[in-house]
């Protein structure tokens, strides 16, 4: 590591905050930020001086490497606070390795760990009062890096900016979800960058997206990219199947973005003794299991909803409504999930860090 990267954290507070000027009974998802942001820059091989400042606009050249190629990486996480005014993150780590995996797909270099996790406890403990307690609500936690060098030449760039911005959630009720099942176009591909959280993922999912919306669908089951007979993640989701008791999902590869939630799931699904099958899951499996009445749920797994009940999906010509579980595996994951992260129930696993 670069010597650079012993530096000490700076910090300039704001003069005063904004958060009285926030109806946190009325916010739209991920549009408004907290007091602070972190920021550290990248260059002449090292990470500089890391800062954290009020939150506002960046000043970059329009020729910055990341608006001609889309080197970039982020990260989705939460910060909860109890109902003793106790401040929780939910298995920060899996997201500080997650980024530096996504990095390296991407040719960006990877961040300091101790950097990363100072940066983000005390950006959490300065903006404290930005998380509100309460079942469900959260503040949303985007780290990401971008490539900075100015330059249209493409090659990777040679100066980052890693950056921490925080924005208060409330709960993300994702209604009745409908979803197609994708036959044509495909969000990753063997050797891909699916297993990483590149920006450009998300922005290629957008057209086959807004096509599945105008047939009065939300989501898009992505299928694998050879031959649309594989069901892999629901939008930018992890998806899970329940064929009678058992819960199926597809393995890790490099088509697959390893969640933090998924693998929660599974884990807590394991200790209750409930089958899960990390396997191919096939499109036409699916279907039979939804025509013979074993197919009794399927729901989305990620940060920002935790868990998304699917309630009907379209193959080709068809679609297959799937029964309302009111006590089904997604309730109930859902449920010990949040009380896990809200610090209402044991922590089995350890997956919980006290903040402040
Ligand atoms: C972020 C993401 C997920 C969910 O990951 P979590 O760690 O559970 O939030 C799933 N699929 C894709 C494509 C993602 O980008």
């Amino acid at each position: 590591m670069n010597s650079s990267t012993a530096q000490k954290l700076d910090i300039q507070k704001v003069k005063t905050s904004r958060v009285t000027e926030v109806d946190f009974n009325n916010l739209t998802f991920g549009s408004t930020f907290s007091d602070h942001m972190f920021e550290c820059d990248y260059k002449d091989g090292g990470w500089q001086k890391p800062t954290i400042k009020p939150y506002g606009p960046l000043t970059i050249s329009p020729a910055a490497k990341v608006f001609h190629y889309g080197q970039a990486v982020f990260e989705g996480m939460k910060a909860y606070k109890d109902d003793h005014g106790k401040v929780w993150l939910f298995r920060p780590e899996e997201n500080f390795k997650r980024i530096n995996k996504s990095s390296v797909r991407m040719a960006i270099p990877e961040f300091p760990k101790e950097i990363f996790l100072e940066a983000l406890t005390t950006l959490v403990k300065l903006d404290k009062e930005w998380v509100k307690p309460g079942l469900g609500n959260s503040l949303y936690i985007r780290p990401f890096v971008m490539a900075t060098q100015v330059g249209v030449g493409a090659s990777p760039s040679t100066e980052y900016k890693f950056m921490i911005l925080m924005s208060p959630a409330q709960a993300y009720y994702t209604g009745d979800v409908k979803v197609v099942i994708a036959d044509h176009y495909s969000r990753s591909a063997n050797g891909g960058v699916g297993a990483a959280k590149a920006a450009g993922n998300y922005g290629a999912q957008f057209f086959p997206t807004n096509l599945a919306r105008e047939k009065g669908f939300q989501q898009v089951i992505w299928t694998d990219a050879s031959n649309h007979e594989y069901l892999e993640e629901a939008g930018t989701m992890n998806v899970f199947f329940r064929v009678n008791n058992s819960l199926l999902t597809a393995p890790i590869s490099d088509r697959i973005l390893d969640g933090v939630t998924r693998k929660s799931v599974i884990a807590l699904a394991k200790k209750d003794n409930i089958t899960v099958e990390e396997r191919p899951v096939l499109v036409s499996e699916i279907i039979e299991a939804a025509k013979n009445g074993t197919l009794k749920e399927i729901f989305g797994a990620g940060t920002a909803a935790v868990i998304s009940p699917v309630s009907a999906f379209s193959y080709k010509e068809d679609t297959y409504e799937l029964n309302k579980q009111e006590d089904g595996f997604a309730t109930r994951f859902k449920k010990e999930l949040m009380e896990i992260q809200h610090n209402l129930s044991e922590d089995p696993f350890g997956w919980r860090l006290e903040v402040v």
